[in-house]
C-alpha cells in the first residue's frame, strides 16, 4: 500500500463542482479519499488565460502500480471531459486536470510518468495545498519538506474559496 498525494485543477466550468466531481470519481477507483486541502484559486501557470485556476491536493492510499495509477487519473479525466493533454510545455484552459505529485517515497522516472512530478517544487498552486495535507513528508528528489519547498519558494498571492 502506497500514499499517493494527487494535485487537482480545473479553469473553467462550475470549478468547484468539477474538483468535487473528481474526487468522487478517484474515490470510486481507488478507495476513499484520506487527505483533501482547501480549494485554492490561482492564477494560470506557463500560458495566458482569462480563466483563473481552482486546485487542491488530496491523498489516497493505493495499491495500484504508479503506471496504473496514471491509467486511473486519466480516465477519470476523460470522464470528467477532458479531451486534450499537455505537450511540449504547451499548457491550455481545461476542465480537470490530475497530476501525480508523489507515490510513498518511489521515485519513477519512465517516458509516460516521472514521480515526484517534475515541476512541483517549483509551483506555487501545488505546494500551498500539498502543504495543507503533507507538510512534513519528504520530497525524495530533493530530501526536503513540503513545507520547507513551499518556504523557499515564497508565498504568492492566493486565495481560498472554502
Ligand atoms: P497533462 O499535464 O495532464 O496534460 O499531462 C501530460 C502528460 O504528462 C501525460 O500524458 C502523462 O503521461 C505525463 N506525466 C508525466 N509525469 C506525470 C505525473 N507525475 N502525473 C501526471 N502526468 C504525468
Amino acid at each position: 500500500m502506497a500514499t499517493v498525494y494527487l494535485g487537482l485543477g480545473t479553469n473553467i466550468g462550475n470549478r468547484k463542482e468539477n474538483l468535487t466531481r473528481a474526487i468522487e470519481a478517484l474515490s470510486l477507483a481507488l478507495g476513499p479519499c484520506t487527505a483533501q486541502s482547501s480549494f485554492i484559486e490561482t492564477a494560470p501557470w506557463g500560458f495566458d488565460s482569462d480563466n483563473p485556476f481552482l486546485n487542491c491536493a488530496v491523498a489516497f492510499e493505493t495499491e495500484l502500480t504508479p503506471l496504473l495509477l496514471l491509467d486511473t487519473t486519466e480516465k477519470v479525466e476523460r470522464e470528467l471531459g477532458r479531451t486534450t493533454k499537455s505537450s511540449g510545455g504547451v499548457y491550455h484552459d481545461r476542465v480537470i486536470d490530475i497530476d501525480i505529485l508523489l507515490y510513498g517515497s518511489a521515485i519513477v522516472e519512465t517516458p509516460r510518468l516521472t514521480i515526484p512530478h517534475p515541476l512541483m517544487h517549483l509551483r506555487n498552486f501545488v505546494l500551498e495545498p500539498l502543504a495543507e495535507i503533507a507538510p512534513h513528508t519528504i520530497h525524495p528528489k530533493t530530501g526536503k519538506s513540503i513545507e520547507q519547498l513551499k518556504t523557499e519558494l515564497g508565498c504568492s498571492k492566493m486565495v481560498k474559496k472554502d
